[in-house]
């Protein structure tokens, strides 16, 4: 499998709503979810002629191509969605030049108490207070963050541009608007640009998913909403990650690692019996849908720090039916405590990052982007070091 870490941008309005209401679409997600960017790429296979229907439904049924939630670019800076120990003071701590007001943000899973506690699996003490005793602090998780450009803020939220919309439909047979047909939808504002990962098992697929290829995300794309580019595409070394993780000393068989998790986390035996993460994850079966024949052993998860949410697997184009929705799943942003056992824990660790641990529900809807876990320190930013 070859990994790649891809720029998309929008370039018409798109509609990627929370929840649907009689009238319309309300609400916009805060990134672009992974089933309808995966979808999104097969469609485009299929409508620009390089495969058949045949070939992107077995790829769709397959672990072929995992796809990873997308999450925006704010200027320049890729934006990741915020652990639970992040805040940010509510009161400000002073003036810029501009005379723009300077609120206090910290990341403080690294400092000692906090990092120390997580590692021996004790629950650590969480912040109530900024460092000029102001009690008035929230946590943003897990909302999007990025890297902030003062010394003060450590991290800056981020929102993805919205507009609303209304349109009338217009009668056929009395040429006059019918109040019955008004629709309303929020819509991501074209321009934005998104980053994610994609993970492609073979080379003849590869050449396919190139920059330039246009893609349609989201609802309302006969009328032309959503429409979108991969704008830019980069392989990543899976040797580069490796030597990182052999470096940093974290990947040691049987020590506590801290992860930070960048997609939802979801256990699932059928679709009756869930849990909102994976308490064992056979790390053999990750190396085999990658197509490396190398031994591997067993991540177990012991704790998750984060908030919970549902998940929606979206819409199945085929059959026309709704995907299963997930209740109460662990959030993306949360923080997971495990260790692994068994060979080659490096390469375990970056394949994890890189595309998670997908899964398959009535053996045939495959949920990529889910369990990507990553040594946090490997993440200078969200481990909150970036100032050293
Ligand atoms: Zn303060």
């Amino acid at each position: 499998m070859k990994f790649y870490e891809a720029k998309i941008k929008i370039l018409s309005p798109t509609i990627i709503p929370e929840r649907r209401f009689e009238r319309g679409y309300k609400g916009q997600l805060s990134y672009i979810p992974s089933t309808t960017l995966r979808g999104a790429i097969l469609s485009s296979l299929y409508t620009k002629g390089y495969l058949s229907l045949d070939q992107i439904k077995a790829i769709g049924e397959s672990y072929e191509l995992l796809v990873s939630n997308a999450y925006l670019i704010d200027n320049e800076f890729k934006s990741y969605p915020s652990h639970p120990f992040m805040y940010k003071c509510k009161i400000p701590h002073g003036t810029d030049d501009k005379g723009n007001k300077i609120f206090e943000s910290k990341i403080f899973i690294s400092e000692d108490e906090v990092a120390n506690s997580l590692k021996s699996g004790i629950d650590p003490i969480f912040k109530f207070e900024c460092s000029k005793g102001h009690v008035a602090i929230e946590y943003p998780h897990p909302k999007p963050v990025r890297k902030a450009n003062r010394s003060e803020e450590e991290f800056k939220e981020v929102s993805i541009k919205v507009q609303s919309m209304i349109s009338v439909g217009i009668s056929k047979h009395r040429a006059s608007s019918q109040a019955g047909m008004l629709y309303e939808y929020d819509a991501m504002i074209e321009g934005q640009e998104f980053w994610c990962y994609i993970g492609v098992l073979r080379d003849e697929i590869c050449k396919y998913i190139k920059s330039g290829l246009e893609i349609r995300i989201g609802r309302g794309i006969s009328r032309g909403f959503g429409r979108s580019v991969i704008e830019k595409i980069e392989e990543i070394s899976l040797d580069k990650i490796i030597e990182e993780l052999k470096s940093s000393n974290i990947a040691v068989e049987g020590k506590n690692i801290i992860f930070y998790s960048l997609s939802p986390l979801l256990k699932i035996d059928d679709y009756e019996n869930y849990k909102s993460y994976p308490d064992i994850l056979d790390l053999k079966f990750l190396m085999n849908i990658c197509g490396l024949n190398e031994e591997a052993g067993i991540l177990e998860i012991k704790r998750v720090y984060g908030k919970e949410r549902n998940l929606h697997c979206g819409w199945d184009i085929y059959e026309n039916t709704k995907r299963p929705i997930f209740y109460d799943i662990a959030s993306e942003g949360s923080i997971a405590i495990g260790s692994i056992s068994g060979k080659n824990i490096p390469l375990s660790l970056a394949l994890l990052s890189l595309i998670g641990y997908p899964i398959k529900i009535f053996n045939k809807y495959v949920v990529t982007g889910i369990n990507m876990l990553t040594p946090i320190q490997i993440n200078s930013f969200l481990w909150g070091k970036n100032n050293e």
